[in-house]
């Protein structure tokens, strides 16, 4: 068995390899771990205590993609609910639909018995408050949004803050594999706009044949490129989990992308081997696989773009 994710996903890895240990399935363990990082109020970048939109909404975006049979669940800009994994796993096992958004995503979580809730913490208000006040003229803000967000294409200040997301990708002992991607979003992001978190292809993509990947970083990239599933093809040609994530990352050179644009992959072969790869040096992932005693954050290739 095998779990691998963004560094941001440690902190649930124990609930899923516990889950794997036990017989239990790539699907259960990777719902688990996701949702421990929703929980996490210290996360800024999924869940509840996620950066809010413009307008200081928190809209949550997530999928779950089975490798056995590209059986998957989508939601996009979820408000008032903090299980946007739960109610993607929803969408793929209840609806005959891949991606449902907006109130419909809301009203599937209230149907599945989840609590609504006011999703913006305290701390990720003063956060959505600062960058107001600190970047962008209020009042110009709130009346023409457009520009804006148009103000903040420039990489956002602090990474850590305004880009994140979790990924969390497991093979169980039957071999299948399941990758799921939840995140709030781009902080001060245009209300509804979705990233590449809940766009199969861009910000997930599972295979059993070949492998799986998922994405972090300036979502806008990743759907251009549709990288999680090129780097998944890159596997099915014959590429090591290492290359998959070189290839996938250099193939966003076409876009132009701004400078100090983020953009990360973590990549599982069908074999079990993985990699991850980042624009940005100094980047890790999250690993426990089956002999490990516990999980382990280990580097990522640094693809530079130039
Ligand atoms: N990929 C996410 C998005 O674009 C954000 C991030 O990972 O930083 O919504």
């Amino acid at each position: 068995v095998l779990l691998i994710g963004s560094s941001n996903a440690l902190i649930g890895f124990d609930r899923g390899i516990e889950i794997l240990r036990a017989g239990g399935s790539a699907l259960d363990a990777v719902e688990a771990v996701t949702r421990v990082v929703e929980d996490n109020p210290e996360d800024h970048t999924v869940g509840y205590g996620g950066i809010p939109n413009l307008e200081g909404v928190v809209e949550l975006d997530a999928s779950i993609m089975e490798g056995a049979t590209h059986q998957a669940g989508c939601v996009g800009g979820l408000r008032g609910y903090r299980a946007a994994i739960t109610v993607a796993r929803a969408v793929m096992e209840r609806l005959p639909h891949v991606l449902v958004v907006g109130e419909g995503a809301a009203r599937l979580a209230a149907e599945i018995g989840l609590a609504e809730e006011e999703m913006l913490s305290p701390e990720a208000e003063h956060i959505w408050r600062d960058g107001i006040e600190g970047r962008l003229d209020k009042s110009s803000a709130l009346a023409n949004m457009a520009a804006a967000v148009a103000g903040l294409r420039t990489p956002p200040v602090d990474a850590e803050i305004d880009a994140g997301t979790v990924d969390v990708i497991a093979q169980d002992g039957q071999r299948r594999i399941v990758s799921a991607v939840s995140t709030s979003g781009w902080g001060w992001k245009y209300p509804g706009r979705l990233g590449d978190t809940p766009v199969l292809g861009a910000g997930n993509w599972c295979d059993d044949r070949h492998g799986a990947a998922a994405c972090t970083g300036l979502g806008e990239l990743a759907v251009r490129a549709g990288t999680a599933r090129s780097a998944v093809e890159a596997m099915a040609r014959g590429a090591g989990a290492p290359d998959a994530a070189k290839a996938a990352l250099e193939d966003l050179r076409l876009l132009e992308p701004p400078a100090g644009a983020s953009m990360n992959v973590v990549v599982v072969k069908a074999d079990g081997t993985h990699a991850a790869g980042s624009l940005s040096a100094g980047a890790t992932y999250a690993v426990w696989e089956a002999e490990m005693a516990a999980g382990e954050l280990r580097p990522r290739v640094h693809v530079p773009l130039s």
